[in-house]
């Protein structure tokens, strides 16, 4: 048997219908922005493996440091011990991070560090004695994760269709424009002794569709917010780590969050890691006598010591002068692309940008999830060698930093070829 046929008997693959399933691709390597499948065709990563591979596969300044990581500690109980990768990890984060944090909490992926978030939040009010103060604030079109608690505050779409009566109640605001933010600002008041926290995806609401927004409006969301001691949590699970262009993306606004999420990128892609950074409000608010008050949270593989390594050899990367560089011209070049299309005369519509990632909508079709346009063009971008995944009719790309020139024209050109066919 091939590992295609070994799959489809074993395996049970992730928003993947399981009835007449299509054949998934075996992958045997990586390197840089490629992917090589067992025929030994390769693919540009121009999605970096969902959002989360930024320097490219098997990075060997990574690879290094996970090896000796792992033939020194390669993972220890966190509660009641420590070591040297999550403490580093978290002075380094601390360092960087946007605002006055001063505590990183661990968790394994980009939904527990929202859950951990949500939690942290709702219980810094518990702690406080302030009971009637338990409702978040989330947009609508928003995305942060798959589990109950991120799933609740998540816009109730196909993802969570057979979960909407177990999901808490969510007070949902517009994603903001001019038009609809007065109103948005009049909801944040009207509810503000009853919510704990408002969440928000900054700028872009990623697997939404990759809506973006102005940051003018999401300050005065958050402005409304602080006025009424609502705390603010941005999930920067996705624009995290020069996605946007700036290190975080709440760097484009002048008010900052009380917690940050992080995940995806963190690791450079490699290892599954999830960092929830929080204030002294809200840390302070756990400092207590009454050891009920304690967070009674926590994983079996919290603060994984590889894990932590990961993302300290991605920040090593990361904060090499050429790596600012690199992304500076990427942030450019995708710019100069998203003027080229708005030249194109093909059917698509609201072309947009922010730093290194580029969306707009293939009007052929409806917009929904559901609509196999999505399978049409990741099939068409795939027999031209590059890795596309439209979300319905939501063309995008989120490339990894480390993309060539030659690379990104390529998946530029498979792009305008795609866009052009659908006429
Ligand atoms: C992907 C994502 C999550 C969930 O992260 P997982 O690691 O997939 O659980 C949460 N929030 C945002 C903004 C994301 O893009």
């Amino acid at each position: 048997m091939n590992l295609i046929e070994r799959d489809a008997k074993v395996i049970w693959h992730p928003f993947t219908p399981q009835k007449n399933r299509s054949n998934p691709i075996p992958i045997t390597h990586g390197k840089g922005t490629l992917l090589f499948d067992a025929d030994g065709k390769s693919y540009i990563d121009a999605i970096s493996s969902w959002w989360v591979n930024i320097h490219g596969h098997a990075h060997p300044y990574i690879a290094e440091k996970l090896y000796q990581q792992a033939l020194t500690l390669e993972q220890v109980i966190f509660a009641g011990f420590t070591h040297e990768p999550a403490v580093q990890l978290a002075e380094r984060l601390l360092k960087i991070l946007p605002g006055n944090f001063s505590r990183i909490f661990y968790s394994d992926n980009g939904s527990t560090s929202t859950e951990v978030a949500l939690k942290m939040a709702i219980q810094y009010w518990w702690n406080e004695q302030q009971f009637h103060r338990k409702k978040i604030i989330a947009f609508k079109n928003a995305y942060h994760g798959d589990t109950f608690g991120a799933m609740s505050v998540s816009d109730r779409s196909v993802f969570t269709l057979a979960f909407h009566d177990l999901l808490f109640e969510v007070i949902f605001i517009d994603t903001p424009t001019n038009e609809n933010i007065n109103n948005s600002l009049s909801i944040i008041e009207q509810h503000a002794n009853e919510v704990a926290a408002f969440i928000y995806e900054p700028l872009v609401q990623g697997a939404g569709g990759l809506k973006m927004y102005d940051a003018h409006l999401l300050e005065r969301l958050i402005a409304t917010a602080k006025k009424n001691q609502i705390i603010c949590i941005a999930d920067e699970v996705m624009t995290g780590f020069y996605r946007t262009g700036k290190t975080f993306a709440s760097e484009y606004v002048s008010l900052q969050p009380d917690i940050i999420c992080l995940s995806k990128a963190l690791t450079g892609g490699t290892m599954a890691l999830g960092v929830t950074a929080c204030t002294d409000r809200i840390y302070n608010a756990y400092v207590q006598d009454d050891a009920l008050k304690t967070f009674f949270h926590g994983h079996s593989f919290t603060a994984n010591p590889l894990a932590c390594t990961a993302a300290l050899a991605s920040l090593d990367l990361l904060q090499q002068p050429n790596t600012v560089a690199k992304v500076e011209w990427l942030v450019l070049q995708i710019k100069n692309f998203s003027q080229q299309l708005l030249l194109l005369k093909a059917p698509i519509k609201n072309i947009r940008v922010l730093g290194t990632i580029l969306a707009f909508e293939i009007t052929s079709g409806k917009d929904e999830y559901l609509n196999n346009i999505s399978q049409i063009i990741t099939q068409s971008a795939l027999q031209q060698g590059i890795y596309l995944r439209p979300l319905g009719n939501t063309v995008y790309i989120m490339p990894p930093y480390c993309i060539t020139e030659a690379e990104l024209n390529k998946v530029f050109e498979v792009i305008k070829n795609i866009v052009l066919q659908h006429e």
